[in-house]
């Protein structure tokens, strides 16, 4: 089986069993490689939306009953997950580019 090897600065693509990109310089990598990164990071960015979805409706329906804390605690908690979110929708979005392209 062929190795199909990629830039990931010019996207460069060879059979060849180079390591550096005879184009731009830059280190070449298994596509295929590449592709399976991608799917780890699509899968990591669905598990953080998820969590946070799940974690943000948790803290919302904790907080529709009357109890103690002080309503800064859930903003913080909110921005946090805000964040965690964002990050995983990042991953997700970048992770399907890595598996669609094959490149970073
Ligand atoms: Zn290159």
């Amino acid at each position: 089986m062929e190795i199909l090897m990629r830039c990931i600065r010019c996207n460069y693509e060879t059979g060849e069993a180079i390591a550096q990109c005879p184009k731009c310089g830059h280190a070449l990598h298994k596509a295929h490689l590449l592709r399976a990164i991608g799917g780890i990071v699509t899968t990591l960015g669905a598990l953080l939306v998820m969590l946070s979805a799940m974690i943000g409706a948790a803290v919302a329906l904790m907080r529709s009953y009357p109890r103690e804390g002080s309503s800064s605690d859930a903003t913080f908690i909110y921005g946090l997950l805000a964040f965690v979110f964002v990050a995983g929708v990042a991953a997700l979005i970048k992770g399907t580019r890595m598996v669609k392209y094959r490149r970073m």
